[in-house]
C-alpha cells in the first residue's frame, strides 16, 4: 500500500504526460504500479464518458429536445452499428429546409452533449449523425427490419416524456414525415366552379403504430384529425390547423 499523497502525485504526473519510467523514479514506486494507476485513471475517464447516457446514469435528460428528437427518429431516423459497439443515430434531412437541419443537430447535441454531431451530404439530402454506444438506450425501438414491419411501442419513460411535451413530439413527427401546404378544393356554386385554397397538414408513415402515436398526440393537443388515406393523417379544419401552427408551423 502506498500513501494517498504518493498515488495522487503519480496520477497528476501521468496526467501531465510524464513517462511512466520518470514517474516511477520521482515517486520511488515500481513502474508496473505507476502504469496500473495511470490506466486505472483512464478507466475512470471512460466511466465519465459513460456518464453521458441519461438512461444508464440517471443524468437529467433534456426532455423537450428528446421529445422532438424521438419524433424525428420515428419519422426519418435510424440507428446503425459501427465498429467497437458504437452506434450512430442518423436523421435524414431534406436540403430544402436548412432550418430543420439545424434543429435536428441541436436536438441531438442537447440529448447527448458529449457526442459530436456531424453530417454527411447525400444527393438532395443530408444525414445528420451522432455516435454513442448508448443511442439504443434512448431509442429502444431500434431493431432489425424497417419500422413499419415491426411493432413500435414507446417505453413507459418515453410515453411520460411525450405526454409532458406533446408539442415537441408532434413537431418532430411533422418535421420528418409531415407536410404543411395548400390544399385546393373545387366548389360549384352560382353556375360555375370556384377554387379555394387553404392550409393543411399531412403526416404520412407506413407504420400503423407510428400513425397512432401521432394521432394520440394530436388528441392530447386538441387538434382534430382524420385519416385521409390508410397511411396518412390529415389536419385540415381551419381551427385545427391554427392550433397545430402553435407547435409545428411551416417547414423552414
Ligand atoms: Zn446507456
Amino acid at each position: 500500500m502506498h500513501p494517498q499523497i504518493t498515488v495522487d502525485t503519480a496520477r497528476r504526473l501521468s496526467h501531465l504526460d510524464v513517462l511512466d519510467r520518470e514517474v516511477a523514479e520521482i515517486t520511488a514506486v515500481p513502474i508496473g504500479t505507476i502504469r496500473k494507476w495511470r490506466t486505472g485513471a483512464r478507466r475512470g475517464a471512460r466511466n465519465a464518458r459513460r456518464a453521458d447516457c441519461p438512461r444508464c446514469t440517471g443524468r437529467p435528460l433534456e426532455e423537450p429536445a428528446y421529445s422532438y428528437l424521438l419524433g424525428l427518429y420515428l419519422g426519418d431516423g435510424w440507428l446503425t452499428l459501427g465498429r467497437k459497439d458504437v452506434f450512430a443515430l442518423n436523421i435524414a434531412c431534406c436540403d430544402d429546409w436548412p432550418g430543420l437541419l439545424a434543429a435536428a443537430k441541436s436536438a441531438m447535441a442537447a440529448v447527448m452533449p458529449m457526442s459530436k454531431v456531424f453530417s454527411v451530404q447525400r444527393i438532395g439530402m443530408t444525414e445528420v449523425k451522432s455516435t454513442s454506444k448508448h443511442w439504443p438506450c434512448l431509442f429502444p425501438q431500434h431493431g432489425p427490419g424497417r419500422k413499419h414491419t415491426r411493432k413500435i411501442e414507446l417505453a413507459d419513460w418515453q410515453r411520460e416524456i411525450v405526454e409532458r411535451y406533446p408539442g415537441d413530439f408532434a413537431r418532430g413527427l411533422f418535421h420528418s414525415d409531415g407536410y404543411r401546404g395548400a390544399n385546393r378544393v373545387r366548389r360549384n356554386w352560382g353556375g360555375g366552379d370556384h377554387w379555394y385554397e387553404y392550409p393543411r397538414y399531412l403526416f404520412t408513415n407506413n407504420s400503423t403504430d407510428i400513425l397512432w402515436l401521432c394521432g394520440q398526440t394530436l388528441d392530447q393537443l386538441e387538434v382534430a384529425w382524420r385519416f385521409s388515406k390508410p397511411n396518412t393523417i390529415s389536419v385540415a379544419r381551419r381551427e385545427a390547423v391554427a392550433r397545430l401552427d402553435e407547435f409545428v408551423g411551416p417547414k423552414y
